[in-house]
């Protein structure tokens, strides 16, 4: 049987948010994660799990430790060199969507293409395709207040995938949708996971989202469980 490699290893993960009354937030974080895997980050609010997330996404930079993906360590790269590979190698799904008002569906999706200097035409052609598999077929071009809290989010992974990112983050995705969209991104997540091989990690409160997952690493006060 084909073993299945680690994409990412963290070793002993350290945040400190400094301020007036320092805070302790990642005390001695270490854990890896398969290609292919879904994995759920779950634990109370406060327990550090956004800024796990930010630390592994590359959008902060941790005080102590490694993450290493696909055997590159990633925090000795300089801002323009995460930027850079933030952009080719990871997507990112939040709580509140994050679209930009005054974009379309099919605009909003084809701009991490357009950015990447794709042609406009071969943008909006993945960018449809894309749609389509989020089942958003009939609504490309829509603006965000033309669509349901569900229908945006479902954008928002359809933008996040465009670059065929290695690696999925989602923040508490579901957070703002009732439970019937909700299951609807979970569905869709689980079978992105599988068909796409993607790896995908989300942070979630929701003990009943154990169900859609490989596994669940809890958090609590700053470290693992
Ligand atoms: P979770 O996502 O599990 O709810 P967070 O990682 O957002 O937790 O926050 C962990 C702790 O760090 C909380 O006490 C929060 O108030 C604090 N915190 C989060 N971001 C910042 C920041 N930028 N500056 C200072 N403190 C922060
Ligand atoms: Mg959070």
């Amino acid at each position: 049987m084909k073993e299945i490699k680690d994409i990412i290893i963290v070793k002993n993960l350290q945040k400190t948010y400094s301020g007036e009354f320092p805070l302790h937030v990642l005390k001695g974080v270490s854990f890896s994660v398969k290609e292919g895997e879904f994995v759920a980050i779950m634990g109370r609010s406060g327990s550090g799990k956004s800024t796990l997330l930010h630390q592994l996404s590359l959008l902060d930079d941790p005080d102590e430790g490694e993450i290493i993906v696909e055997n590159k360590e990633l925090t000795t790269l300089n801002e323009k060199e995460k930027t850079k590979y933030r952009l080719q190698f990871f997507g990112y799904v939040f709580q509140e969507y994050a679209l930009l008002p005054g974009f379309t569906a099919i605009e909003a999706v084809s701009l991490p293409l357009i950015l990447q200097h794709y042609s406009m035409k071969e943008s909006r052609q993945r960018a449809r395709k894309m749609l389509e598999l989020v089942q958003l077929g009939d609504r490309v071009d829509h603006f965000p207040s033309e669509m349901s809290g569900g229908e945006q989010q479902r954008v928002a992974i359809a933008r996040a995938l465009i670059n065929n990112p290695k690696i999925l983050f989602a923040d508490e995705p579901c957070a703002n949708l009732d439970s019937e969209s909700s299951e609807v991104i979970l569905n869709l997540f689980q079978k992105l996971n599988k068909e796409l091989n993607q790896t995908t990690i989300i942070v979630t409160h929701e003990p009943e989202d154990e169900k859609y997952v490989d596994r669940v690493i809890y958090m609590k006060d700053g470290t693992l469980q």
